[in-house]
């Protein structure tokens, strides 16, 4: 396994994805601010969330969804986010063979980071099609190669954020490093009280 070049991996955005803040549809954690305006052109927050990510689309892929096409995302940030949760292994297939089955996997090869490597998707399709075949294809490939214990959910109180463990001994258990220090924090409070 290859820990360098393993952050940069289409797993990431997978993860990014099922920790995306969303306008409407909901966010998975109980801090939602429901004060926020609705928005009545529809859901923003995934055209927001593609182009956050604009690298990982072919450039000039019209990166705007319509409500329904923000709807499918939220979908299938849920299903990378069951894949996460899932605590036996043939939990984790029947969710990662959902998530394959909105794929639509073209490989394509290309060098333009320098590198030469493969997409999953083809260049040519639309940005929601892009998205959920290169989140299903880079999710499966970790899961297969690495292990399905290598997703996780945050264990820092009032997280529920997702991660995937690229660390070598497969002992990360916080979604970032601020969730970790403020655990450790909060451990050693708690310890002082005590
Ligand atoms: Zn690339
Ligand atoms: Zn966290």
């Amino acid at each position: 396994m290859d820990y360098d070049t393993y952050g940069s991996n289409a797993v990431e955005l997978a993860i990014d994805l099922a920790n995306a803040e969303r306008d409407d549809t909901g966010r998975h954690d109980a801090e939602r601010d429901d004060t926020e305006p609705d928005d009545a052109a529809g859901p923003s927050w995934a055209p927001a969330f593609l182009r956050a990510h604009a690298e990982w689309f072919t450039p000039g892929t019209a990166l705007e969804l319509s409500p329904r096409d923000a709807v499918t995302a939220a979908e299938v940030a849920d299903l990378v986010r069951a894949v996460a949760l899932a605590g036996t292994r043939a939990e984790v297939i029947d969710r990662l063979n959902e998530l394959l089955a909105r794929a639509r996997p073209q490989p394509y090869a290309t060098d333009h980071d320098g590198e030469l490597h493969l997409h999953f998707a083809h260049p040519a399709a639309p940005a929601l099609e892009q998205l959920t075949t290169t989140v299903a294809m880079g999710l499966s490939q970790v899961v297969a190669q690495h292990g399905w214990q290598r997703l996780g959910v945050c264990s820092a109180e009032g997280c529920d954020d997702v991660y995937v463990d690229t660390s070598r001994n497969a002992s990360r258990r916080y979604c970032s490093n601020t969730c970790a220090s403020r655990s450790t924090v909060a451990a050693y409070r708690a310890r002082r009280k005590a």
